[in-house]
């Protein structure tokens, strides 16, 4: 611990306010007194702190190790309570007459757990379900037997998907069944004829309002699902001369997700509430305006309108609909419908954690001291020396002084290089030349905050100078979005956030993918290109532990087995009288696993191994005791995790 208290000017509140947990955390995160990330948890009625580093203690002593998702129930409650609650207050505060009977999106997080807690939980709420897929409406039909919640339909439809919905209906589940193309419709009629049941149909409808989100190409003009309104009138005008308009009963528009302005929220329920009252007008039955998702977080903590924001918190969203929708249906003198909204990533995305230990650093760090040259060293070695010795005199530099030393050290560089390539410089005299040109821009950098900086190549100097951090993880299985749409989740320790943090880091994944890697973090008010981190303190003993958080949204089965990295452990987490509890422990997956998703058999693997083994003991190159330890590791390998194993 002695190591630890170097620093006596750094406090916890340092570390808040640089990692912007309080802001990203919500008010489930924080930082305890002994500098660890907490989580509040629920126990009976109060509610308490509680160490990640704690939890991943007790999961290892449980013999789980990193990587671990842990997830919080409580986290997955408290949401559904947010979202539900903050729409009850609006209703009332608004004296708005219609409900809101809010559904999830089962396709943002499909876990078991997740949907278990939707539908126990959520029944004081009378919460449903959204299905965009047949499997989807399998798994809600086995756990949604609220008759006051709704069962949302979205997603092309094939026959079996439709009975499977008029079927439940007819046991008395409201199942919406929703038309995404004007081709579902003659299907759906034809099926309900046939089984006598009158459909509840919603149509979803194309909104022209434009948003500003990363999706926003799932909703409006350009989208691909939804009716335009031409088609829109075609259905109302086919469904009136089939005597069926009472059986459409709900207008349906998706934004896109993760919307993070608040205006353009209330621009697309602006324009969808007009066309739900026009609908009304046309004599509809109606009665329901679902707006789908978009419900943005703040990832990065902050409270502006960039994807990985939001300016604006659940209870303003709740208040600005149903602002919006009163007064739009006041003016057309039409009844206020009942409320859906399909939020996902609000709900979801606290709920989980992913807890890695840090396996290696690749530190910038040059050579420290005088690089000893000899008198026959190149010239230009000696023109790199030159510029080494001006820090002497430090003070006195102009910026304008600073950049020529940069410039003039980039050019001596990389004509050293040439020369190398050109067999004139020997490759000791290559790497003395390297190590002075580094201690020359490490010093650079050091005085880019005196001299200032406006843009130049040499602004970029900070993000060379960093170290990498080798995560035991993969992007490519854990943070999907991270790779595909390079969205920000906040990163940051777990433990010693009463240390000051002494290294800039970008963190490396364990695939050997170069994209596998986190290189854009949101930390002391920016999007910054490394993360201030400790000194790892490799082979301490002791590991050094990030959190990655809220990747409870899309994140878990986008994953992809890049590098045959599988699947992580998993824990639910919760408390009881002060004591943890860990449930639903599920153990990542094996090596042998992933292969077998590919294809491969194990025992077929262990067969062709042996061959090999064999033959080695046949030519004597190993003994028959050794093929017996040999073969033990390989079939121990395929047994084991697929991550870095301590
Ligand atoms: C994905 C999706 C959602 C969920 O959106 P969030 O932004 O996660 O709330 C809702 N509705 C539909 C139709 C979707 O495709």
């Amino acid at each position: 611990m002695e190591r630890r208290s170097k620093s006596t000017s750094w406090s916890i509140e340092d570390s808040a306010e640089l990692y912007g947990i309080r802001e990203w955390g919500h008010t489930y995160f924080d930082i305890s007194a002994k500098g660890e990330v907490v989580v509040n948890l629920k126990d009976g009625k109060k509610t308490k702190p509680v160490s990640l580093a704690q939890i991943v203690k007790g999961a290892r002593d449980r013999g789980t190790q990193l990587p671990l998702l842990i997830r919080f129930g409580d986290l997955l409650r408290w949401r559904i309570d947010e979202l539900n609650e903050g729409f009850h207050n609006a209703i009332r505060e608004g004296k708005y007459q219609g409900a809101y009977r809010g559904v999830y999106p089962i396709k943002v997080n499909q876990q078991q757990e997740v949907i278990d807690e939707i539908t126990r939980y959520g029944r004081k709420y009378h919460y449903g379900l959204e299905a965009g897929s047949k499997p989807e409406l399998i798994a809600a039909l086995a756990y949604m037997h609220d008759p006051e919640a709704y069962i949302v339909c979205n997603g092309y439809k094939d026959e079996e998907f439709i009975d499977l919905a008029l079927n439940a209906q007819k046991m008395g589940i409201q199942v919406i069944l929703v038309l995404e193309m004007p081709s579902e419709l003659e299907l759906i009629l034809d099926r309900s004829k046939k089984m006598g049941v009158r459909p509840t149909l919603g149509v979803r409808f194309r909104l022209s309002t434009e948003s500003a989100g990363y999706w926003s190409g799932s909703g409006g003009d350009a989208s691909v699902f939804g009716l335009n309104i031409s088609q829109l009138m075609r259905v109302v005008d086919h469904l009136r001369d089939q005597g069926m308009l009472d059986c459409l009963r709900m207008l349906h528009y998706h934004q896109g997700s993760q919307i993070p302005n608040i205006r353009a929220i209330r621009q697309a329920v602006t324009e969808a509430t007009r066309v739900y009252c026009g609908l009304v007008q046309e004599g509809a039955r109606m009665g329901i305006l679902d707006l789908g998702g978009g419900l943005a977080i703040s990832y990065d903590g902050f409270k502006g309108a960039t994807s990985a924001s939001s300016n604006y918190g659940t209870k303003e969203y709740c208040a600005d609909v149903i602002e919006a929708i009163s007064e739009v249906t006041a003016e057309a003198g039409v009844p206020h419908p009942d409320i859906i909204t399909e939020s996902g990533r609000a709900v979801v995305a606290y709920y989980s954690v992913l807890v890695i230990n840090i396996l290696d650093v690749n530190r910038f760090e040059p050579a420290q001291g005088k690089v000893e040259l000899g008198k026959d060293a190149p010239p230009l070695l000696l023109n790199l020396a030159e510029l080494q010795e001006e820090r002497r005199k430090d003070g006195k530099l102009s910026r304008e002084r600073v950049q020529e030393i940069y410039n003039d050290a980039v050019y001596y560089r990389d004509k050293l290089r040439t020369e190398f390539n050109y067999g004139k410089v020997c490759l000791r005299d290559r790497s003395k030349g390297e190590e002075v040109y580094w201690d020359i821009m490490n010093w650079i950098s050091t005085k880019l905050e005196s001299v200032g900086h406006d843009g130049s190549q040499m602004e970029r100097l900070s993000s060379v100078l960093t170290d990498y951090y080798y995560g035991n993880f993969s992007v490519f299985q854990s943070l999907p979005d991270l790779w595909a749409i390079d969205q920000i989740f906040p990163v940051m320790p777990i433990h010693r956030l009463k240390e000051k943090p002494t290294r800039n880091a970008v963190l490396s994944d364990i695939t050997c993918d170069s994209d596998g890697k986190i290189a854009r973090f949101a930390h002391s008010n920016a999007i910054c290109d490394s993360l201030p981190l400790h000194d790892p303190e490799i082979g301490s003993g002791e590991d050094y532990m990030l959190g990655i958080f809220l990747v409870g949204a899309y994140q878990e089965t986008l994953g992809d087995l890049h590098n045959l990295l599988g699947d992580t452990n998993v824990v639910s987490v919760s408390i009881e009288n002060g004591k943890l509890k860990y449930r639903r422990e599920q153990e990542g997956d094996s090596v042998a696993e992933v292969l077998s998703y590919c294809e491969y058999n194990p025992k077929e693997l262990a067969d062709r191994f042996r061959v090999l083994a064999e033959s080695a003991v046949v030519s004597k190159r190993i003994t028959p005791s050794e093929r017996k330890e040999i073969m033990g590791a390989y079939e121990a390998g395929l047994r084991g995790y697929t991550y870095f194993e301590t």
